[in-house]
């Protein structure tokens, strides 16, 4: 039998910063515990079970769902957070079971078609309070998903729903009582929130980077002038001159991926130590401390330009994205102007709040559902 070289790894213990679920700041609606899973492995099992998770399988990234098979969608993408999520935070010493939460949670409430869907709810909600995809996650557990008999919504602990709202408007802040605080008083949310935050840029500047070639909306020439992904391409052809194209590709992104794995741990462990926290309070009242060192922080920026500039920018990206951007706004204008279009389940709601009501169906519906409605609305030679 081949044994496997290297050392051998051994995490290390939790540390007394981590979040712990035995002091977790509890749930909205207080329920009984149980003996076989601790309260963040119940949270992370919640938001895989719900209905809002397994639409992201069908919500784009960068690519529409239906152009090809290969591509990242939003599951992929939160899968691959998740992973990269749990590696940095078992080598710190925190929580991974809250990381893997809020990892699989973060991206819930994205509308379809990506960014481009995002920004045209956005528009069309302007006057009644905009539209903003990380208050719509926390909203989709918080709310929206209808599963338990007792409470709308997931019911998670307070540290899932912190790290889940990772960015917020202080307009809305001020109107979301305890996880909306940080964002009014200046603190940092825990690690295990940093974490996942820090693993979704690192998650998407590499896998768009896969994407991106796979797709031929992108080549390789173009990368090498990307000094992270030179760098480490050079080292595979040196070590593999052979090596063909999609290999080269494959081993280089995994590589890029470990490197600021790495750079996140070594960083953030030097960060960890000068501040000295005691406990999770520390950490939410001190510096920010899960980072990229200085230099590394400067090559992903470079890379996230470049990808901005030659990918998310590339006319047949840019297509797509105001084809999407126009099913967004006629879908809304639709439901607005006569809301006895709405299905009835969010008739109901739409009661309370109507535009409010209409941008939570669009935000809930996936790409191919959204162009289904949108043809069921419009096309003529389809009644
Ligand atoms: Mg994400």
């Amino acid at each position: 039998m081949i044994r496997s070289a290297g050392q051998a790894f051994y995490a290390p213990a939790l540390t007394p910063y981590a979040a712990e679920p035995e002091r977790s700041a509890g749930r909205r609606y207080a329920e009984p515990g149980t003996t076989t899973r601790t309260e963040f492995q119940r949270d992370r099992d919640r938001i895989v079970h719900s209905s809002a998770f397994r639409r992201l399988e069908y919500k784009t990234q960068v690519f529409v769902n239906h152009e090809g098979d290969l591509f990242r969608t939003r599951l992929t993408h939160s899968l691959e957070v998740a992973q990269i999520a749990r590696s940095i935070a078992r080598n710190l010493g925190v929580n991974e079971d809250l990381v893997e939460a809020i990892s699989l949670a973060h991206d819930l409430g994205h509308t379809p078609f990506g960014h481009a869907g995002q920004d045209a709810l956005n528009a069309c909600m302007k006057p009644y309070g905009g539209f903003e995809h990380n208050l719509q996650s926390l909203r989709v557990v918080d709310e929206l998903e209808e599963r338990y008999g007792g409470f709308d919504g997931l019911n998670l602990c307070f540290e899932t729903r912190e790290g889940i709202l990772k960015h917020c408007s202080l307009k809305n802040a001020r109107k979301l009582g305890d996880v909306g605080q940080r964002f009014l008083l200046h603190r940092q949310p825990s690690l295990e929130a940093q974490i996942a935050n820090l693993a979704d840029e690192i998650a998407y500047n590499n896998h768009d980077i896969d994407d991106g070639l796979r797709s031929g909306l992108l080549q390789i020439e173009q990368m090498m002038e990307i000094g992270l992904f030179a760098h480490h391409a050079s080292i595979v052809q040196t070590e593999f001159p052979k090596i063909g194209d999609r290999r080269l590709i494959l081993e280089t992104v995994r590589r890029m991926i470990n490197f600021l794995i790495v750079d996140v741990i070594e960083t953030s462990r030097v960060n960890i130590e000068a501040s000295a926290p005691k406990d999770i309070e520390d950490v939410r009242g001190g510096p920010a401390m899960i980072a990229f060192s200085d230099g590394v922080r400067i090559e992903a920026d470079d890379l996230k330009r470049f990808l901005r500039d030659n990918l998310y920018r590339h006319y047949q990206v840019q297509r797509m994205t105001s084809k999407a951007q126009r099913i967004v706004k006629a879908l809304f204008e639709a439901f607005c102007a006569d809301p006895g279009l709405l299905p009835s389940g969010h008739q109901a709601r739409a009661q309370s709040d109507q535009p409010r009501a209409i941008a939570d169906y669009i935000a809930g519906m996936t790409d191919r559902y959204a162009m289904r409605e949108h043809r069921r609305l419009f096309a003529v030679d389809d009644l």
